[in-house]
């Protein structure tokens, strides 16, 4: 049972391809027997080590620390995460309903995201969220008429873009100037000192996020040096914040990336805000479930194309996106070890060329093998989608020797369930 965090991808399965692989004291047959295939499958214990890996290295700060919803919103993994006195960092009044349904505290919840809707806007008031991360002009002035309107008084973060190059693929990367996320540098201060002018607001804290699978430690280091500059030159204008939030972004290892162990993230934290009275925020969401869950599936064919041989798979980009949206790498591992690797393409049924989920990997598999996509915990059930009428996949935690449904497969009616056929006439 991993009780370290899974620092490459492998280290999530327990057993050997030759006797079966599984997730602690579970085979993944049997999981694919009991809930079928496809299916997210999840360590408890993996979750854990990794939440409290990153709670232990930052505990000289006594941070709060807020886990993306987005990039794993299973109530139950948001329950899992609340007993452990997670706060969360929301991007929509979906997941902030989430998070009150799955027994998080709002309190302790951050709002981000640049097109916060009104309606959105008065649900997090009122559900007391800790702050909004505002991320334009426009924004903080609809925030403090909103809050004017319900007689409150919202607290604000600007969400600053420190111009800072996080080294990710660019749709990740959020900390450039021309991003369409945060405000500009030397807008900030011009707009820290609007919104200390308006009744319905109340400026709590600096906020940025720049960008997502970062496996450098200069990029936090340069974005941390930038969010102490600006709270220096607002506490010279009178302006004192209670708070810093650096975001999330840390990396993990899917392939042979060497993301930054969490003791040195922390020290580059550590060593810049000791001493200092804002309390520090981040919003890490990978680094916590990403090699904690996987997806498993199974072969329904092979075939050859010219020099290519595909395994046809029953997961598809609908079920993990990130291949075909990012050119995402994810390690395929066969469950059981069966007769001699060959190299093969996978490819699920979705009709779209890019619904290529791995490429060139040496795998001994056959009809009706089971493979496993590691790292596949974060930005895997978030993204899927429905896309071909396709049923979004069963999620399940294994828990030592038990497992847990935590979502069932979608049925074929629940695809449609919102649409009708107008009546004739
Ligand atoms: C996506 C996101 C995060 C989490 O990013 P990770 O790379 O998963 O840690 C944190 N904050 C904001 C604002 C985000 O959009």
């Amino acid at each position: 049972m991993p009780v370290s965090p899974v620092q490459s991808p492998a280290e999530l399965l327990s057993g050997s391809a030759e006797t079966g692989h599984g997730i602690e004291q579970v085979s993944l047959s049997a999981i694919a027997t009991e809930y079928g295939t496809p299916c997210y499958v999840y360590s408890k214990a993996a979750l854990l080590a990794a939440w409290h890996e990153f709670r232990d290295a930052l505990a000289p700060l006594s941070p709060l620390l807020c886990f993306a919803v987005k990039a794993n919103p299973n109530l139950a993994i948001l329950n899992l995460l609340a007993g452990e006195g997670a706060g969360f960092d929301i991007v929509s009044g979906g997941e902030l309903a989430r998070v009150i349904a799955a027994g998080g505290d709002p309190a302790k919840t951050v709002f981000s995201g640049v097109g916060k809707s009104h309606h959105e806007m008065v649900q997090a008031l009122q559900a007391g969220v800790h702050c909004f991360n505002v991320e334009s002009p426009a924004e903080l002035h609809r925030l403090n008429a909103v809050a004017l309107n319900a007689g409150m008084r919202a607290p604000v973060s600007f969400r600053v873009n420190p111009d800072v190059d996080a080294r990710t693929h660019p749709y990740i990367a959020t900390g450039l100037k021309e991003s369409k996320f945060g405000v500009a540098w030397e807008q900030a201060i011009a707009l820290y000192e609007t919104a200390d002018r308006l009744p319905g607001l109340a400026v709590r804290g600096i906020d940025c996020h720049i960008g997502s699978q970062i496996t450098e430690l200069d990029p936090f280091a340069q974005a941390l040096d930038r969010l102490l500059e600006l709270a220096e030159a607002l506490i010279q204008r009178g302006i004192s914040v209670d708070h810093l939030d650096l975001g999330g972004g840390i990396g993990i290892r899917y392939r042979d990336e060497t993301p930054p162990a969490m003791n040195d993230y922390a020290a580059v934290l550590i060593g810049r805000l000791q001493g200092r009275r804002e309390k520090l925020l981040l919003e890490p969401g990978r680094r916590i479930v990403g090699n904690a869950g996987l997806l498993l599936a199974r072969v329904e064919y092979t075939k050859t194309a010219g020099a290519r041989e595909f395994a046809l798979i029953d997961a598809a980009m609908n079920d993990l996106m990130r291949p075909a949206l990012y050119q995402a790498w994810h390690e395929v591992r066969s469950v059981h070890n069966e007769g001699t690797p060959r190299r093969f393409d996978l490819a699920g049924p979705v009709c779209e060329s890019g619904d290529i989920l791995a490429r060139d990997r040496d795998l001994a598999l056959k009809e009706g093998s089971l493979i496993a996509f590691l790292s596949a915990g974060a930005y895997g059930s978030s993204m899927s989608s429905n896309y071909n009428t396709r049923p979004r996949p069963a999620e399940v935690l294994v828990d030592g020797t038990r497992t847990h449904l935590i979502r069932r497969r979608q049925q074929l009616e629940d695809l449609w369930k919102e649409e009708q056929i107008p009546s004739a006439g």
